[in-house]
């Protein structure tokens, strides 16, 4: 059965809301982790959304050549610059230095993410995914959203053959559940399939690849759907063509991320983000009619959206 995401959906599904004496750290702390020299602006625009959706604190790791910028232009995040290749990844190096910093064995307290978001702006698809395998085990118990080329992880193999490609798809399997957030023509190149095939049958696509690499996937377009590992289901219907923009996908995950710092389940902040990017695209579309706005205009709609779908 597939639960259709309207506004009594949510409305049953609340957010968890901070406490009246909570801290930046128990509003939730967002990592994330994108960008590169070519595109720097995708992960500013996921760090304005993830703030916007009500995270309390925000840390980013981008390339090192983009990063000074980065953290001018985003003053509230703590921005670490990290190491290039020289197609514009990151070194895998970057899975240490983040992992001693705020992963899962680090033991700094306060400094462990309640969500970590990978993707957004990066390059280099062969050291994204063996950058993404390094981060896995540092990072084992902190909700992981992937986005973007971070996705390609599921097309290359742990170690000690990180980048060869394995023949049968069945062989990658996340070993605790993340979210994927792609859009038709990802899921058809992470599963070598025609984007047409996913495109007639989006439901069934996206439950495939959630049973087959243990990942929560919601399949992005004009309608949206969810699938999770165990067999759940919702799918949306809202927005407008307007969010067909660059930009787009990169604040839906921001929201999405923020969303999880703050105490939503990986599903859940996918229902709820998506609805809110949605409801914001008809916002703008009201004031600047559907074409013409722009990505980083969406995250200032929601938090009266946020409201309002309470
Ligand atoms: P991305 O392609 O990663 O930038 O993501 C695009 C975002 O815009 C996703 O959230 C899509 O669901 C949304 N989107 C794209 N096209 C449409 C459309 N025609 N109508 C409504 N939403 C759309
Ligand atoms: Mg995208």
């Amino acid at each position: 059965m597939t639960t259709e995401i309207t506004a009594a959906t949510l409305r049953e599904w609340a957010l968890p809301e901070p406490s009246f004496d909570d801290d930046k750290e128990g509003r939730g702390h967002v990592l994330i982790v994108g960008g590169s020299r070519e595109m720097p602006g995708a992960v500013m625009l996921a760090a304005t959304a993830a703030l916007r959706a009500g995270a309390g604190k925000l840390t980013m790791a981008t390339a090192a050549s983009v990063a000074p910028l980065v953290a001018t232009a985003i003053p509230e995040a703590r921005v670490i610059g990290l190491a290039e290749t020289n197609s514009g990844g990151f070194t895998v190096e970057a899975a240490r230095r983040l992992g001693d910093l705020f992963g899962s064995t680090s033991g700094k307290a306060g400094s462990k993410p309640g969500a970590m978001l990978v993707g957004p702006g990066m390059q280099d698809d062969a050291a994204t995914a063996e950058l993404v395998h390094a981060l896995l085990p540092r990072f084992a118990g902190t909700p992981l959203i992937l986005d973007a080329a971070a996705m390609g992880a599921v097309r290359a193999q742990g170690e000690p053959h990180l980048l060869e490609e394995p023949k049968d798809m069945e062989h990658f399997r996340f070993r605790e559940a993340v979210l994927m957030t792609p859009h038709a023509g990802e899921l058809a190149h992470l599963t070598r399939r025609d984007k047409e095939r996913i495109c007639d049958a989006p439901l069934e696509a996206a439950q495939e690849a959630a049973r087959r690499w243990n990942a929560i996937v919601a399949l992005k377009g004009a309608t949206t759907v969810i699938a999770t590992p165990d067999g759940q289901q919702w799918q949306h219907q809202g927005g407008n063509v307007g969010l067909a923009i660059s930009g787009s996908g990169d604040t839906l995950a921001g929201i999405i991320a923020g969303l999880v710092a703050r105490g939503a389940t990986l599903e859940q902040a996918a229902a709820w983000g998506i609805a809110l990017h949605a409801s914001a695209g008809e916002q703008l579309s009201i004031r600047y009619g559907v074409l013409g706005y722009l990505a980083r205009e969406i995250s200032a709609e929601i938090p009266a959206l946020l409201r309002t779908l309470a």
